[in-house]
């Protein structure tokens, strides 16, 4: 199980996933992903009202977003800032609140401080200082999760465990950002027993952060788990789970797009 890159491909790519292209498809999506957190909160005696949905809209045209939000999405993640960027712009008259859940370049920093509410790949340094100066002269905050690479090998994104608390402890100088938690991407593979290893990384970070310093980790909050493994995050903790394709329907571009550790 361990080159299981075609596993992860169907899991990514599950034709499960249609494509929602009304507002009734939307609904209907919404509720079916709303009753699954549901039950996975059940399952392991949590609060289901602990979970925030953030619905990924990634690729997602203007038109059927329009749709998603007439069926109840006000808050939306988006991978790439400019994507982000130009959505915010073209919807400006609806009320969303854009969550960017992807690696940004510091050089990005001055689009993301314009019009997210969210950042949740927060993972250097040089990118918080970028954030804060450019939020302080706009006069804005920003909520922010720290991204972990819990998969160690499988990518190069989210900084690596050890280095966590140093990051923490440096956070506070940057006042426009507000710690909310912590953030991951689970490795791909359609093994369940790897992907919940690394959710339960997150939380045990998350557990060692709050038990030592708990005043720089905000509330929290896990972000984690996705289409193919929200439920399994649940399962461990997570507090926001940032489903895309079980909401919209499944991408035409390759999560490879994405994530080019992957390709
Ligand atoms: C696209 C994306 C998601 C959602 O993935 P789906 O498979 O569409 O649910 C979650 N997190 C990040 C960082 C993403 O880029």
């Amino acid at each position: 199980m361990d080159q299981d890159t075609g596993d992860a491909e169907a899991l990514n790519h599950d034709e499960r996933y249609s494509t929602a292209t009304t507002v009734e498809d939307f609904r209907i999506n919404l509720a079916e992903v709303n009753r699954r957190i549901e039950s996975a909160a059940v399952r392991v005696g949590r609060d289901a009202a602990e979970v925030e949905l953030l619905p990924v809209s990634k690729t997602v045209p203007q038109e059927r977003i329009r749709q998603a939000v007439a069926a109840g999405c006000h808050k939306l993640g988006e991978n790439k800032v400019q994507e982000a960027f130009r959505k915010s712009g073209e919807m400006a008259d609806l009320d969303i609140d854009w969550a960017v859940i992807g690696h940004l370049q510091s050089n990005k920093a001055r689009d993301v401080a314009k019009f997210a509410s969210e950042f949740q790949a927060l993972d250097r340094l040089k990118v918080a200082a970028a954030l804060d100066r450019r939020l302080q002269a706009a006069g804005r905050s920003l909520d922010v999760y720290v991204q972990v690479n819990t998969s160690a090998e499988e990518s190069k994104f989210g900084m690596p465990p050890e280095e966590l608390p140093g990051f923490l402890r440096e956070l506070p100088q940057f006042s426009a950002l507000k710690v909310q938690g912590l953030m991951t991407l689970a490795i791909f593979s359609s093994d369940i027993a790897r992907v919940r290893t690394c959710f339960q990384r997150l939380r045990t970070l998350r557990d060692q952060a709050q038990d030592t310093n708990p005043e720089l980790i905000g509330r929290g909050s896990l972000s984690m788990g996705m289409s193919g493994d929200y439920e399994v995050a649940i399962e461990e903790g997570a507090n926001c789970v940032r489903v895309g394709q079980a909401i919209f329907g499944k991408r035409a571009l390759p999560d490879s797009y994405y994530w080019p550790e992957n390709s």
